[in-house]
């Protein structure tokens, strides 16, 4: 499983995601999620702002595991991803 590379919370939610998801036939996995998926666009806007901001790009390696002073703002701002998504998933 992809969600293996997750930290233990991050990979929670992940697992979480419905597999019917409507609108979305990719299989479920780490990358499609956290860095493809067009259902989480608008909310991954905010993420890959955060990257940005610190001189990175969008990149499994990056969202993470990111370095130094990225690390706290990368890291609030894939929660707030995880978060935005699983309620997006209720709806
Ligand atoms: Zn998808």
């Amino acid at each position: 499983m992809g969600t293996t590379l997750l930290p233990g919370g991050a990979g929670k939610y992940v697992l979480c995601v419905d597999p019917a998801y409507p609108g979305c036939q990719e299989s479920l996995t780490a990358p499609h999620m956290l860095l493809h998926c067009p259902n989480h666009k608008a909310q991954r806007d905010h993420l890959e702002a955060a990257l940005h901001s610190h001189g990175l790009v969008l990149n499994l390696s990056n969202v993470l595991d990111p370095k130094g002073a990225a690390s706290g703002p990368v890291f609030s701002a894939l929660a707030k991803y995880l978060l935005d998504c699983q309620i997006t998933d209720k709806i």
